[in-house]
């Protein structure tokens, strides 16, 4: 039988009827005939609540008690909804990352998955069970228990679906796809059909919070198809992420949007750090924190995601002290991803005009074949992604 992977996010399961009505779905899926692996994230704001309750008690605690206490909102979860589908009369079981072999660095907080090892998955699926797996959380190969970063449920669910040689991976949550801006902050974004693991992960990385970036890239390696689907909307289709065509990049390089969709960090972190750039990011590398690096070598400059930091003020204090003259402050970025649009510098030119024409002075450009990205004041983010957005993915 083939192997479905599902993972239903946190507001899906904000509350216990939203957790039985969930538990409908996976047995009709069940029904209709899948061998089903569902991850579940923590109920509604779980993960929020446990971290202030340990941000109340210590203004610095420890990561390694922050993931024991944060992989406990996903075991919640997994065990509500195991409960639940037994009650329908199917059989289910629910295990945790640690017992799904899921193996991990030993960096508290912001692990990454080294290997994947689901024997006790296979034995389960064999054995006829629905088997429900909490998100986030793996084990170091100290036999700690780490946590994946926020929206690490995703990586799960797509690092089991590529151990387990799953057919697809669809992630469920309460939107319905993969918008090409967020369409909270600019009106006229529509939802995408399709899209390459590429752009999704370059959106990923510039503040677009649908799909996690290490789970897109977990999916481009396995080659499995990733789908972003609404759980409530049976109507809409969704989005598929998956390996792209390339007569798609042809097409929009001659039509006159080149990118499929625009992202933007609000709040980031903009360092110059001059000849010091070397030892910056060999800190960052320890906070796991991806940097977008432009001019090497020279005057070297960085734009900083920080969005799933615990504690950026100590990580500024941090980068400060590498030498006087690293400067870090705040700052905003919006990007234009789509194959290829860096490759022709009429895009580049087009897009800083559309950002200098909402307002935004334009610190830094970065070019990337499939992204373009300008740094600016954090109060400018809006317009401007509103502005590239329109002038660049609808071509008005
Ligand atoms: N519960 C974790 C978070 O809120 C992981 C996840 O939802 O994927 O970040
Ligand atoms: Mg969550």
């Amino acid at each position: 039988m083939s192997i479905l992977v599902q993972k239903y996010g946190g507001s899906s399961l904000a509350d216990l009827q939203k957790v039985r009505q969930v538990a409908q779905k996976i047995v009709a899926t069940r029904e209709e005939g899948h061998d089903l692996v569902v991850v579940v994230s923590a109920m509604g704001d779980t993960t929020d609540d446990l971290l202030t309750m340990a941000k109340e008690i210590s203004a610095n605690p420890s990561r390694r008690e922050l993931d024991m206490l944060l992989s406990v909102g996903e075991r919640i979860s997994m065990a509500l909804m195991s409960i639940a589908i037994q009650s329908h009369g199917h059989e289910a079981v629910s295990l945790t990352g640690s017992q799904c072999g899921i193996i991990t660095t030993h960096n508290h907080s912001n692990a990454r998955i080294m290997d994947v090892r689901p024997f006790r998955v296979q034995d389960e699926l064999e054995q006829g069970r629905i088997v429900i797996v909490a998100g986030y959380q793996g084990a170091s190969y100290r036999r700690d228990v780490t946590t994946l970063g926020r929206g690490g449920s995703d990586t799960t669910a797509v690092a089991l679906a590529g151990a387990l040689g799953a057919e697809a991976c669809e992630i469920y949550s309460d939107v319905d796809g993969v918008y090409s801006a967020d369409p909270r902050v600019v009106l006229t974004a529509r939802q995408l059909e399709s899209l390459s693991y590429e752009e999704m992960q370059e959106m990923a990385r510039c503040g677009a919070r649908v799909l996690n970036e290490e789970a897109v890239e977990f999916a481009r390696r396995a080659k499995i198809a990733l789908y972003a689907r609404s759980t409530h909307d049976r109507e809409s289709r969704g989005t598929v992420v998956r390996v792209d065509y390339p007569q798609d990049a042809r097409v929009r390089d001659e039509s006159r949007s080149p990118a499929v969709a625009v992202s933007h960090i609000d709040e980031g972190l903009w360092v110059v750090a001059g000849e010091e750039a070397d030892a910056v990011m060999e800190l960052l590398e320890s906070y796991r924190v991806a940097a977008q690096r432009w001019r090497p070598g020279e005057a070297a400059a960085l734009f900083l995601n920080v969005d799933d930091v615990h504690g950026v003020d100590a990580l500024v204090e941090e980068i400060r002290g590498v030498a006087p003259e690293v400067q870090v402050e705040r700052a905003g970025m919006v990007s234009a991803v789509g194959s290829g649009i860096g490759r022709r510098p009429r895009w580049a030119r087009m897009g800083r005009g559309l950002v200098e024409g909402s307002g935004a002075e334009v610190r830094e450009m970065f070019l990337f074949p499939d992204r373009l990205s300008w740094v600016m004041g954090c109060g400018e983010v809006r317009a401007a992604a509103g502005a590239v957005h329109d002038g660049l993915v609808l071509g008005q």
